[in-house]
């Protein structure tokens, strides 16, 4: 197979077969294929389609068709394509009404409205109505946001500048759906064959933003005032100077371990080490009382992370001293984590995977919950201008604990279960990010209290990071 640079521009786009052959490999994951099986597959690539051969003899075909898309008379007229497909044959109840039905975005003018997503010509060819592998490549990258100047206070791309807010499909994982629906193609083919069954996991992670070290009067009195805790206040004010156990925010990171641990709930920590900046409160992770707690938390294996200061965000060289910083305290690794203020964009994942970090577990937003890249299955996302898969994983964020304080309980009770039902519809990962200073006021306290107790039963598969992908590789 050739190499061939991939040229994904501001104006159109063609993709390399390499890329194409990545986008049928995560389709196939997502349909329960096992790597093994995936590798006996004919994949042939001519000028308007690929042909995957996925049995012979007989032979046994799925098709996909190549488009052209305008990428810039799509953007200029802020009118990317997007269709909803149907199913080839109606799934059973319980998966209907998750998946109604599929959405396909970057499509060209002429791809129709409410045609089936695949569709069978005979017992041994199958036909997609979309270049399906282009769109899967499109939105498990994340590339509309490397076409778009749209960056809010922070220099993030803002939720709401997304195809998927826009078009109202950000809490479907419409990629691993697309999943769902290869499943069922395979499964017309080759009636015999099984799939690998695909079960929910829960992952909760922990960004440690404040240990309560340095001495923070403003955080202290906060307890009391604005999150109705002054027992918090006084223990940090009367009883931490004197020795007597951690400061209030760095208790709440063993309290929440212990919960999760009660449950047998997957959870992370990822710490920081960035300096005191305005948005970086600058504690020193090497302290003894965070040290204590990080060892702790190890003891009990549970993992920890990195969190890599605000200044870090498309600055590879300071991300790369903090790292080195971080993994001194945490050991060698492998080590993963999340982007403080999820300040991240494509080439983030570069910037990572140069610091040697195995995992990322940015891709969320920051003011909605769902799918950002489509998916809440971990994947090694496509870099475009390498032509190559990453060597990282994305572990995509699902839900923030901030985007639940806007409603009723019952309203973010609400909203979590219906993330939580759409990953396990596919068989993926919700991943939760709470953070310890969030479980200091009573309210707090009391809606994480029923989070857990939620997401506990009925006893989520833990999360193998990466192992089941390498079978893969
Ligand atoms: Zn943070």
């Amino acid at each position: 197979m050739s190499t061939q640079v991939s040229e994904i521009s501001s104006q159109r786009s063609e993709l390399t077969r390499e890329c194409r052959l990545y986008s049928l490999k995560e389709l196939a994951r997502r349909a329960g294929v096992t790597g093994e099986f995936f590798r006996s597959w004919t994949v042939t690539f001519e000028e308007c389609q690929t042909i995957v051969c996925v049995h012979r003899p007989p032979p046994k075909y799925i098709c996909f068709p190549h488009t052209c898309i305008d990428f810039q008379r799509q953007l200029s007229q802020c009118n990317i394509g997007v269709r909803r497909a149907s199913w080839m044959h109606a799934p059973v109840d319980s998966i209907k009404r998750e998946v109604p039905n599929f959405i396909v975005p970057w499509v060209s003018d002429d791809d129709r409205e409410n045609t089936p997503l695949f569709l069978s010509v005979g017992p041994s060819v199958v036909h997609c109505a979309f270049d399906l592998l282009s769109s899967l490549a499109f939105t498990l990258s994340r590339l509309e946001e490397t076409l778009t100047i749209h960056r809010d206070l922070h220099g993030r791309f803002p939720s709401a500048a997304s195809i998927a807010s826009r078009e109202q499909f950000l809490q479907r994982p419409i990629v691993d759906e697309y999943g769902l629906a290869f499943e069922q193609v395979l499964t017309h083919l080759l009636p015999a064959w099984r799939p690998e069954k695909r079960t929910l996991r829960v992952l909760i992670s922990h960004d440690i933003d404040h240990i309560g070290i340095p001495f923070n009067l403003r955080e202290i009195l906060g307890h009391a005032i604005r999150r109705h805790c002054p027992g918090a206040t006084a223990h940090d004010l009367l009883a931490v100077p004197f020795g007597a156990g951690p400061p209030t925010y760095l208790s709440c990171a063993q309290q929440l371990a212990e919960m999760e641990l009660e449950r047998g709930l997957d959870c992370e920590f990822y710490w920081k080490v960035s300096p005191p900046g305005q948005f970086d409160s600058g504690y020193d992770p090497f302290q003894p009382a965070a040290r204590k707690v990080i060892s702790w938390l190890r003891e009990h294996g549970i993992t920890n992370g990195v969190h890599p200061g605000y200044e870090t965000f498309l600055n590879p060289e300071l991300l790369r001293r903090e790292v080195d910083q971080l993994t001194q305290l945490l050991g060698p690794g492998p080590l993963g984590g999340r982007q403080h203020y999820l300040r991240w964009a494509p080439e983030t994942w570069l910037h990572w995977e140069d610091c040697g970090l195995a995992y990322d577990s940015t891709i969320g937003y920051a003011d909605q919950g769902g799918f950002r890249a489509g998916t809440c299955v971990p994947y090694r996302p496509w870099l475009f201008f390498a032509n190559r898969e990453a060597n990282l994983l994305e572990i995509p964020l699902v839900l923030m604990d901030q985007i639940l304080f806007t409603g009723s309980e019952q309203d973010s009770l609400g909203l979590l279960l219906q993330l939580l039902n759409r990953c396990r519809s596919v068989g993926g990962v919700f991943t939760l990010l709470w953070h310890n200073t969030r479980f200091v006021a009573p309210r707090h306290k009391r809606l994480y209290t029923a989070i857990v107790d939620k997401v506990a039963a009925p006893e989520p598969k833990r999360l193998d990071r990466g192992k089941s992908y390498d079978s893969w590789c």
